[in-house]
């Protein structure tokens, strides 16, 4: 059966870590492909303008173009004001019914699922692909998963990457006091950020 991966993020920018996680679940779970969806606004976050969400659109297609197992997604791209995953999969389910969907996330994200739309559909519709992230503690992870399989036949599948202590809110931070990002994102998304004086305030 083909196995797909989504990997949906603000990539705000997009950065190292992201990439890290993505290839690591691509090869570990033998995925066809990791599909990055830019996502539109999240109900958990504050709302973006149009020029960002484009922005951080083709950063992260600029980061991923040469990765043959990645493509990018621009499902969220066409949708106008909230987003929710539940939504999203349904569409790409539809597009590809015979795939199996797997869900990429670093280890905050399970923690927040339940906060999400419909998510004990989503757990029947998709696996759950979680890494570790550095700062969170990999005990409570877990527990937690274990927790949601119990309680709602979750499907959640820990894996080990590389540990990458980079967030999207540390490159902004560090573009903004004047702190080299190089070799925290891609070469191509450094000269982006440099040219379109991103996040300088
Ligand atoms: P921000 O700092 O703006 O909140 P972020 O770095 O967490 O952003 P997102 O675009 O919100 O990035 O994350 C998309 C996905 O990537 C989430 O599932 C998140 O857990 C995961 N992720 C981001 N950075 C890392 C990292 N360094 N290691 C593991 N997972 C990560």
């Amino acid at each position: 059966m083909k196995k797909i991966g989504i990997f949906g993020g603000s990539f705000n920018p997009i950065h190292i870590g992201h990439l890290i996680l993505a290839q690591e679940v691509q090869h570990k779970a033998g995925l066809q492909k990791v599909l990055f969806i830019r996502t539109a606004d999240n109900p958990l976050k504050e709302k973006d303008s149009e020029e960002t969400k484009a922005e951080r659109y083709e950063m992260t297609r600029m980061a991923i173009e040469d990765n043959e197992n990645f493509a990018i997604s621009d499902i969220e791209v066409r949708s106008t004001g909230y987003s929710y995953t539940i939504d999203t999969v349904k569409k790409l389910m539809a597009a590809d019914p015979e795939a199996q969907y797997y869900f990429l996330c670093g280890e905050d994200i399970i923690f927040q699922l339940e906060r999400w739309k419909d998510f004990e559909e989503l757990f029947r519709l998709v696996i759950f692909v979680v890494t570790y992230r550095p700062g969170y503690d990999f005990e409570k992870l877990r527990v937690e998963a274990q927790r949601l399989k119990q309680m709602y036949g979750a499907n959640i599948e820990i894996l080990q990457a590389p540990l990458i202590e980079i967030s999207s809110t540390t490159i902004r931070e560090r573009v903004k006091q004047n702190i080299s990002v190089r070799y925290l994102v891609t070469e191509k998304v450094h000269d982006y950020i440099k040219d379109k004086r991103l996040y300088l305030e």
